[in-house]
């Protein structure tokens, strides 16, 4: 660059106002950052993890990228997600433990105030690890049982704590069923229909865990005629970790074939809202005119994908 360049473009840039400057990278710094872990799940994932990277990045509020896990029974000393690089982690994985330097950050990560969103089969690992019980509050499946914590369910009004010995986890055949909303004043709840009609998907039924500053957001009722508890299970709650905020959906059931219960605009708005309430504890997305109340499902065939 010669000298006469150099002073042309410091003229140039003198002129810039310097607002604009500033407002450009704060618009930058406003974009959300979330991470999706996957890579080993009793479900299929390869269909899954792009279809939550989409629909977040549809929110046009979070950049995402992806943890991919080695492969079940591989060595996992690689795997070491920088969880603290993002405002939200988002765990779409079932699988082997992880290390322990990685179970250590992810703790940390969320005691200091990190978001985090629990997707369906999520609340079925690591049933041993204490730590990740408080954090996603109710699981099931992976032999847990009255020592995993209480069952807990919507009854009278409040979040009911049973806590009769039992399995932790079970399901019905899968079926469109109601949601209803309980928390109406929650910010992921705002505006949401008291009740709307969830896309097939599996209910998930009798979760167990420490159920520690756990607050029901919505239930569905688990028809005994379906295989379930008959009791009316919680679906959407949040859970208090340290400085951490956890949102869990127990939706969102994906098969190899079956993407359904993810094209539902009901998962799909609440996963949107309830991923931004983690990473900043508010929630600025209105909610699109088409979220289906409680006679009608409505499909989002945009989430249709299907990796082979
Ligand atoms: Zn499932």
């Amino acid at each position: 660059m010669t000298r006469f360049t150099r002073l042309i473009l410091l003229l140039l840039f003198s002129v810039i106002p310097v607002g604009s400057i500033i407002q450009a990278s704060q618009k930058n710094k406003a974009q959300l950052s979330a991470l999706i872990v996957t890579g080993q799940n009793n479900h299929y994932w390869k269909n899954s993890t792009p279809i939550f990277k989409q629909i977040l990045e549809d929110a046009a509020i979070f950049m995402v990228d992806i943890a991919q896990s080695p492969p079940e029974g591989e060595d996992m000393s690689s795997f070491n997600p920088v969880f603290s690089n993002y405002d939200v982690v988002v765990l779409d994985y079932n699988g082997d433990s992880w290390n322990d330097a990685t179970k250590k950050n992810f703790e940390e990560y969320v005691q200091k105030g990190g978001g985090v969103v629990v997707i369906h089969a999520a609340d079925n690992s690591f049933p041993d690890w204490k730590e990740y019980n408080q954090i996603i509050g109710l699981g099931g499946w992976g032999d847990r049982d009255e020592n995993s914590g209480p069952y807990v369910y919507w009854k009278d009004n409040s979040a009911y704590r049973d806590y009769s010995p039992g399995r932790g986890g079970s399901h019905g055949k899968q079926w469109e069923f109601i949601v209803t909303t309980r928390a109406p004043k929650h910010p992921v709840m705002t505006g949401m229909p008291q009740n709307w009609k969830h896309a097939q998907d599996e209910l998930y039924d009798r979760l167990r865990g420490p159920a520690e500053n756990l607050e029901i957001l919505a239930t569905a009722y688990a028809d005994e005629s379906t295989g379930g508890s008959g009791r009316e299970e919680p679906v959407l709650f949040t859970i208090k970790y340290g400085r951490g905020r956890v949102f869990h959906t127990v939706m969102g059931h994906v098969g190899k074939n079956q993407t359904t219960a993810v094209q539902c605009a009901g998962f799909v708005y609440t996963l949107q809202r309830g991923a931004e309430w983690a990473a900043t504890g508010e929630v600025k997305q209105e909610i699109p005119k088409n979220m289906p109340n409680a006679h009608t499902v409505t499909l989002l065939p945009q989430y249709n994908i299907i990796n082979r």
